[in-house]
C-alpha cells in the first residue's frame, strides 16, 4: 500500500477492509494545485465497523486487552522501528499534501511520532498501574489505572503524524484501542502508518482509521462505542464536541487554536545570528500553521523599530517555495480556502490601519501553488482582528508595550493560552515573566514541546494535556477495590 497515490481500502481490524460507501478523497497539491489522487471518504458503516473492531481488540483477555504493559511496550517500540524505516515516505507525503516544508517534515512529522512511542514505552514498563494504600479507618485500598477504553481520535492536517501519536503513543502504553480520523487534507501519510501497525504486530483492531470530513468526525465523537475523545483542531468545531461529550459524560482532550504571544524583554539579544533559528521555529514554523506560534511580537518601546526591523528582516530573508525542496522555509498554505483566510486578515489589517513591513501579497515565482509571503504587521493594537483571531499563516502583528507589566497584560488580553515565548538576556527574568502569563506552555529564547512535559492550552485553547505522564494519565481511568 506505501505511497500508492490511489487507495481503494480502509486500515480497519487489522486488515484492508472494502469501504462501505463510494465517495472519494482526492488531495490536491497546495505546491501545484494538481490532484495527487484519492483515497476512500470513510461513511458511518465504517466508523462502526472501526469501533467494532477496537472493541473487540480491547475486550479481547487473549489478546491487546490481556497484555501486560510490558507486552505493549515491545509492540510499540516495534511500531517505532517499523516508522524510522517509512521515515521518508511520511515526510514525502506530509509535504507533498499540506505544504509543509520538507525539512520541518522530516525533523518532526517523520520523526516525533517515534520519540513518542519509546518516551511512552518506556513509561508504561515503569507506570504504577496499581497500587496498594493503608487506609485510614482500617483496611487498605487497592487503587487500579485501567485504560479507558476505545478511543475517537481526531486530528488536523497540520501535524498529521505528530498530532495522531500525541494520541495513540500514551493511549497504547496505558492498553486503550483507537478509531483515527485523519482530516481530508492529508490522508495519504495515514496508510503509510498504517502499513506500520500491521507491520510491526500491532494486534487487529487496536489502531484503525477511516479518513473523513467533520460529518463523519461528528458521527464518531457521537458514537455510542466510543469511550473517550481525543481531538486536535480548531476551537470552533471543539467547542461543537465539547458540548456533544458534555452531554455524552464523554471523557474528552481538546488541543484546539492560539494566538500566543512572543515577548521581547528589553534585555533581549536580538541578533539573528544567533536568535533567528529559534525565533522562525517560535513564530513561523510550518508555514504559520501550527497551533503554538507566538504570532504577537510584544515589543518594549524603547526598542520597537529594532523590533520591527529584525522582525522584517527574518520575514524578507525566508525562503518561499515548493514545500518538497529541501532549502524551502516557507511553504504554500495547505488549502486554497487557507489563502484566503490568510489574505482576508492581511486586508483586515491592513484596513484596521496597521502598518506593513513586508510582505502583503504572493510572492511572483509562480503562479501555481497556494502561496502568501512571509507578513509583517508594525503599529499593531492588541485589540485588532489580526492580534486577536488565530489567521494560522506567516503573518505576524507586532505590538508595543512600556514595561513588563503592560507586556504580560496584554498577552493575557486573548480569548486563548496555548503558547508563547519570552526573549532575553537574563534568564530569571525570562522565567519571572513566563509565569505570569496566562497559557499552557511557554518558551524562554525559544519554543519546542518537551515530549515528557504537558501540552495543551486554557480558555479557548483547549481543555486537558498532552505528552508527559499527564497524558498517559488521560487514558487512564481510576478505580478503588477496598480490602
Ligand atoms: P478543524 O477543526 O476544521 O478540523 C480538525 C479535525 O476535526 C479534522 O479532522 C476535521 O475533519 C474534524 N472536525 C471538524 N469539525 C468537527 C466536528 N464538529 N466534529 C468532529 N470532527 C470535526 O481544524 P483544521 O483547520 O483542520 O486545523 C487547524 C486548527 O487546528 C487550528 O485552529 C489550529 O490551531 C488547531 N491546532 C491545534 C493544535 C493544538 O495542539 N492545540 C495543534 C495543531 C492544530
Amino acid at each position: 500500500m506505501t505511497n500508492a497515490i490511489e487507495q481503494d481500502s480502509l486500515f480497519i481490524g487489522g486488515g484492508w477492509r472494502s469501504p462501505e460507501g463510494s465517495g472519494r478523497i482526492t488531495v490536491i497539491s497546495p505546491n501545484t494545485e494538481q490532484a495527487l489522487g484519492s483515497v476512500p471518504e470513510g461513511a458511518e458503516g465504517d466508523i462502526d465497523a472501526a469501533v467494532a473492531a477496537a472493541r473487540a481488540a480491547f475486550t479481547d483477555r487473549s489478546g491487546w486487552g490481556g497484555w501486560t504493559a510490558a507486552q505493549r511496550a515491545d509492540a510499540m517500540e516495534r511500531l517505532a522501528d517499523e516508522l524510522d524505516k517509512r521515515s521518508a515516505d511520511l515526510a514525502q507525503a506530509v509535504s507533498s499534501q499540506n505544504g509543509m516544508p520538507i525539512a520541518i517534515a522530516q525533523q518532526l512529522e517523520a520523526v516525533f511520532p517515534q520519540l513518542l512511542l519509546r518516551y511512552y514505552a518506556g513509561l508504561a514498563r515503569e507506570y504504577p498501574f496499581e497500587e496498594t494504600r493503608p487506609g485510614l479507618l482500617g483496611g487498605s485500598t487497592l487503587v487500579t489505572a485501567e485504560a479507558v477504553g476505545v478511543v475517537g481520535a481526531i486530528v488536523p492536517w497540520n501535524f498529521p503524524q505528530a498530532l495522531a501519536a500525541f494520541k495513540y503513543a500514551p493511549g497504547l502504553a496505558a492498553g486503550a484501542t483507537f478509531v483515527l480520523k485523519p482530516s481530508p487534507e492529508t490522508v495519504f501519510d495515514s496508510y503509510v502508518f498504517a502499513e506500520a501497525v500491521a507491520a510491526a504486530g500491532i494486534p487487529d483492531g487496536v489502531i484503525n482509521i477511516v479518513p473523513g470530513g467533520r460529518e463523519l468526525g461528528a458521527y464518531l465523537v457521537a458514537h455510542p462505542g466510543i469511550d473517550k475523545v481525543a481531538f486536535t483542531g480548531s476551537s470552533a468545531a471543539g467547542r461543537s464536541i465539547s458540548e456533544v461529550c458534555g452531554r455524552l459524560f464523554r471523557p474528552v482532550t481538546l488541543e484546539l487554536g492560539g494566538k500566543s504571544a512572543a515577548i521581547i524583554l528589553d534585555d533581549a539579544d536580538l541578533d539573528l545570528a544567533k536568535i533567528g533559528e529559534q525565533i522562525f521555529g517560535a513564530t513561523l514554523l510550518n508555514n504559520g500553521q501550527t497551533c503554538f506560534l507566538g504570532t504577537r511580537i510584544l515589543a518594549p518601546a524603547a526598542r520597537y523599530s529594532e523590533v520591527v526591523d529584525t522582525l522584517t528582516g527574518l520575514a524578507a530573508s525566508l525562503q518561499v517555495g515548493d514545500a518538497l525542496d529541501p532549502t524551502t522555509q516557507i511553504g504554500p498554505m495547505a488549502t486554497s480556502r487557507q489563502r484566503e483566510r490568510v489574505e482576508s486578515y492581511i486586508a483586515k489589517g491592513k484596513g484596521d490601519g496597521a502598518r506593513l513591513t513586508t510582505g502583503g501579497g504572493r510572492p511572483e515565482f509562480t503562479e501555481q501553488g497556494w502561496f502568501v509571503e512571509p507578513t509583517i504587521f508594525a503599529d499593531v493594537d492588541n485589540n485588532y482582528a489580526i492580534a486577536q483571531e488565530e489567521i494560522f499563516g506567516p503573518v505576524l502583528s507586532i505590538i508595543s508595550y512600556d514595561g513588563d507589566d503592560d507586556a504580560v497584560a496584554i498577552a493575557n488580553a486573548s480569548d486563548y493560552g496555548l503558547g508563547g515565548s519570552v526573549w532575553t538576556s537574563d534568564h530569571d527574568h525570562g522565567v519571572a515573566v513566563a509565569r505570569r502569563i496566562a497559557s499552557g506552555t511557554v518558551g524562554i529564547n525559544a519554543y519546542l514541546p518537551d515530549p515528557t512535559a504537558p501540552f495543551g492550552g486554557i480558555k479557548a485553547s483547549g481543555i486537558g494535556r498532552e505528552l508527559g505522564p499527564e497524558g498517559l494519565a488521560a487514558y487512564l481511568v481510576k478505580k478503588s477495590i477496598y480490602l
